[in-house]
């Protein structure tokens, strides 16, 4: 079996990017990168320089500007633990952000092998996004109705506290919506451009997905080989 994917996986917030990253960076031992998360780390440390650029955007679920967000890519794609691969969660989410990872993987002498767009309803994504609770502690991801915690409240990993992020309300949701809408045609035509786009419904259970997209790459390897 080919290793070593140089993945992204591309929707709306809540199509299953998280989860299904996972399951593919345990399948295929690549690592997996989420902005929103390495994001969200950062603002822990509320007073550092940079917490203080990013915390309105965050907040207010609009886009921290590009040159922040490649700068933080760039570093972390430069990183050693990323040589055998790695699928980018939450990113590219503008074309210059696109433009901006083909050239920094061009200077590592990389290139993406798939993105997967996980199309999805706006009935899954109201549905899972106010439904959805992250550990505080861990960053472990529940659903009160489809993944619950054994306790209320409580990560069943580390017994840390389970809360609902600011802009998973649905307020919030709709602005968060919007900003992707509008910024994501263009992604998925650059993609289908490159001929690297395999699109799978993200209604679809996780395992369902997790199936077509190893089935897809199995068959990348097959041309490869
Ligand atoms: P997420 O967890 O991917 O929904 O990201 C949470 C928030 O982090 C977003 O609403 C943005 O404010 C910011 N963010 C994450 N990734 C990016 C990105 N690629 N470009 C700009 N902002 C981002």
């Amino acid at each position: 079996m080919k290793s070593g994917y140089n993945l992204i996986i591309l929707g709306p917030p809540g199509a299953g990017k998280g989860t299904q990253a996972d399951l593919l960076s345990r399948k295929y031992k690549i690592i997996h990168i989420s902005t929103g998360d390495m994001f969200r780390e950062i603002l822990k440390d509320n007073q550092s320089e940079l917490a203080q650029e990013i915390k309105i955007y965050v907040q207010k679920g609009e886009l921290v500007p590009d040159n922040l967000v490649l700068e933080m890519v760039r570093k972390r794609l430069q990183e050693d633990d990323v040589k055998n691969g790695f699928i980018l969660d939450g990113f590219p989410r503008t074309k210059i952000q696109a433009e901006g990872l083909d050239e920094i993987l061009d200077s590592l002498n990389r290139q993406l092998d798939l993105a997967i767009y996980l199309k999805t309803s706006y009935e899954t994504i109201l549905d899972r996004l106010t439904g959805r609770r992250v550990c505080l502690h861990c960053g472990a991801n529940y659903h009160i109705k489809y993944s619950p915690p054994k306790q209320e409240g409580i990560c069943d990993r580390c017994g840390g506290e389970l809360y609902q992020r600011e802009d998973d309300k649905e307020q919030t949701i709709r602005k968060r919506l919007e900003v992707y809408e509008a910024q994501t045609k263009e992604i998925i035509d650059y993609y289908q451009n490159k001929n690297i786009l395999f699109t799978v419904s993200g209604d679809l259970s996780a395992k369902d997905v997790l199936k077509k997209v190893e089935e897809q790459l199995s068959q990348i390897e097959t041309q490869v080989n």
